[in-house]
C-alpha cells in the first residue's frame, strides 16, 4: 500500500531524511518511533504528499506522490501532531467543512459526516461546538475530520500525545475498528508502551535514518499484565525496578512522566503503592 524508496528530503539548512526505504502492506497498523527531531513528521508529510522528496520515491496506492500530488490527497487522511478545529463550529460543522474541503459533493456531505462520527464514536455530540470538547474527543473529531472522505491510508503525527490513559486505550479501540474496516495506519509516537496495544509494525528512525523494524506480536490477553499509573513523576523509575529485578516491558528509556503508563508482567501491584495505584488488565 505505501511503498518508499531510497527517500531524500532536505530543509534549507539541513538533510532531514536520508535514504529511507520502508514498505507499509495493506490493513496494517505500523508505527513510526523515533526520538525528537528524528525525522517522522516530515516523513510523514512526504508520505501525505505535502513534502516533494529531494530525492527518491514515495508510493502510495500505486500513485506516485510526485506526479499525482491530488489524487493521493483523496485517498488519504493526515492527522498533523499540531492540528487546529474551529473551536466555534459544531462536530456536525467541522466534518461538514472537512468533507467539502475533500471534495464530497455537496448531497453526500451529510451522510458522510454521520458516518465519521459515528466511526469516532462522536454521533452523539454532533451539535457540540468543537470548543467545548475534552481533549480526547477533540482527537477523535480531529480524526473524524481526517476520515470523513473514506481514505484508504490515515497517517496520524503523535496522536496519543497529551491523552489521559484511558483517552489512549479508547484511541487504540478506535484505530484497531479503521485497520479492521480496511484502512492502512501508519501512526507517528514515542509512547512506546502503547503501541503493542495496536500496532502490528514497527519502524524505528533515527537522525533521518531507517535503523530498524519488526513485526510487533499482536498482544497477549491472557498472560498477567499490569499497568502503573503514576500519581507523581519519577525518571529515575524505570531504572529502579530494573534494579529490584522486576521486568520491565516497556519503559522506553524516555523520562516516566506523571500519569504515563509502563506495563510489567507478572508483577504484583502491591508492591508499588508507594507511587500510585495499579491497575490489572
Ligand atoms: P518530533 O518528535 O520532535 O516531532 P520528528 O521526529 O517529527 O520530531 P521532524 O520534525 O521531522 O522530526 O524534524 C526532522 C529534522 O528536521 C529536525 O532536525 C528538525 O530540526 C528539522 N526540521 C524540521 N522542520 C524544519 C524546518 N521547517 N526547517 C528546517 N529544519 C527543520
Amino acid at each position: 500500500m505505501i511503498d518508499v524508496s531510497d527517500l531524500a528530503y532536505e530543509y534549507p539548512s539541513r538533510r532531514a531524511l536520508d535514504g529511507v526505504s520502508l514498505r507499509v502492506a495493506p490493513q496494517t497498523i505500523t508505527a513510526l518511533v523515533g526520538p525528537n527531531g528524528a525525522g517522522k513528521t516530515t516523513l510523514l508529510r512526504c508520505l501525505a504528499a505535502l513534502a516533494p522528496p529531494y530525492a527518491g520515491t514515495v508510493t502510495i496506492d500505486g500513485l506516485d506522490t510526485t506526479a499525482a500530488p491530488r489524487e493521493i490527497h483523496a485517498r488519504l487522511g493526515y492527522l498533523p501532531d499540531f492540528f487546529g478545529l474551529y473551536d466555534a463550529l459544531s462536530v456536525r460543522r467541522c466534518l461538514t467543512y472537512a468533507g467539502w474541503s475533500h471534495g464530497i459533493a455537496p448531497a453526500l456531505t451529510a451522510t458522510a459526516v454521520e458516518t465519521a462520527a459515528r466511526r469516532v464514536g462522536l454521533l452523539d455530540r454532533l451539535e457540540t461546538p468543537a470548543g467545548e470538547l475534552s481533549r480526547g474527543l477533540r482527537q477523535r473529531l480531529a480524526i473524524g475530520q481526517a476520515i470523513v472522505h473514506e481514505p484508504k491510508v490515515l497517517l496520524l503525527d503523535e496522536p496519543a500525545a497529551g491523552l489521559d490513559p484511558q483517552a489512549r486505550r479508547d484511541l487504540s479501540t478506535l484505530l484497531l475498528a479503521l485497520k479492521d474496516e480496511g484502512m492502512t495506519l501508519v501512526v507517528s509516537s514515542h509512547i512506546l508502551s502503547e503501541l503493542e496495544d495496536y500496532c502490528s509494525d514497527m519502524i524505528i528512525i533515527e537522525a533521518g535514518r531507517i535503523v530498524g523494524g519488526k513485526a510487533i506480536k499482536v498482544r497477549d490477553v491472557e498472560r498477567p499484565r499490569y499497568m502503573l499509573e503514576l500519581g507523581t513523576a519519577r525518571s529515575d523509575l524505570a531504572d529502579f525496578l530494573k534494579g529490584a529485578g522486576i521486568d520491565v516491558i516497556e519503559a522506553g528509556g524516555f523520562e516516566i512522566r506523571s500519569l504515563d503508563t509502563m506495563y510489567l508482567p507478572g508483577w504484583r501491584p502491591a508492591t508499588f503503592n508507594y507511587w500510585g495505584t495499579a491497575v490489572a488488565r
